[in-house]
């Protein structure tokens, strides 16, 4: 049954997203992370808001899935540096390479594209939401920022920035913030269903373990990254419902691509050793809480 739902919600999530708007030029010059947000009146709209089911199964687990997102792809480049590099190669290669890295530790690795295809956001958050135990990491290249360092995040609710790190939001996150979903409460305990634009309610605490992990190992390799993780409404992570972390590098805007390149092994290194850190010691699933707001 849950199956059958879970197919129903996808496909009317992803034929939402075939309106969704790419981020513009302008957006990018604003934004550290030009991951872009989604107008609320472009969201997934419903009078039955999709839901997906919970990954709390005690069915024989798989071993740990990493989805790799190299985000932007196709007509959306993302940023572009003055040599015309575009984002979106330059993070399809920092996938393809972390890939080898996880794959070395014997991890399962799906990457969003394989190629310049551009997945919306739902697509792309479908590839993990299917799956039991697999974490999400998105990877991005900012248009400032010093060069040779980078930063993860997180996902905040904007309801709940109260509560998040007001400074590093207010320093690294400005106009980069999406509408909060306006939609019902996001788990019910009596369907146990978590609803798609909620999907990221359910793992903020271990999204945030995972960033605070991968912040410390990017921060040993890429000299003066920020020693904590930020907590930023980033689109793509609010409808995964998994841990989800997005890591930003400074940044395109270098006239010497070999410094990128020169980002690409270590990337994939930290990205390897904070997953494997995170799995380890937590090999069950959470369960989700029951009292959703
Ligand atoms: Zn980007």
């Amino acid at each position: 049954m849950w199956r059958l739902r879970l197919l129903v919600t996808l496909t009317l999530a992803g034929t939402a997203l075939l309106t969704l708007p790419l981020p513009s030029q302008q957006a990018r010059r604003n934004r550290s992370v030009e991951i872009a947000a989604i107008p609320q009146a472009q969201a997934p709209t419903s009078t039955l808001p999709p839901q997906i089911p919970p990954s709390t199964s005690t069915e024989e687990a798989p071993g740990l899935t990493v989805v790799l997102d190299p985000a932007h792809g196709g007509a959306d480049y993302g940023a572009r540096g003055p040599t015309g590099i575009a984002e979106s190669d330059v993070v399809l290669d920092f996938a393809r390479t972390a890939r080898i890295a996880l794959e070395a530790q014997r991890l399962r690795v799906l990457l969003t594209r394989e190629g310049n295809q551009d997945p919306s956001f739902d697509s792309r958050s479908a590839m993990i939401n299917g799956l039991r135990n697999a974490v999400f990491v998105s990877l991005h290249v900012s248009s400032s920022g010093p060069v040779g360092t980078a930063r993860a995040y997180y996902y905040v609710f904007p309801s709940d920035l109260t509560t998040a790190n007001p400074a590093a939001l207010a320093a690294n996150a400005p106009g980069q913030t999406s509408p909060p979903p306006t939609s019902a409460p996001p788990i019910t305990a009596r369907t146990s269903l978590i609803e798609w634009d909620h999907a990221q309610r359910s793992s903020v605490d271990s999204s945030r373990k995972l960033a605070t992990l991968a912040q410390t190992e990017l921060l040993r390799r890429f000299k003066g990254s920020p020693g904590t993780p930020i907590a930023a409404p980033v689109r793509q992570l609010r409808t995964i419902a998994a841990p989800a972390i997005a890591i930003e590098l400074s940044s395109i805007d270098v006239t010497d691509a070999k410094r990128l390149d020169q980002m690409t092994q270590p990337l994939a290194e930290a990205i390897g050793r904070a997953v494997a850190e995170f799995h380890y010691p937590l090999n069950t699933p959470a369960a989700p809480s029951s009292g959703g707001r």
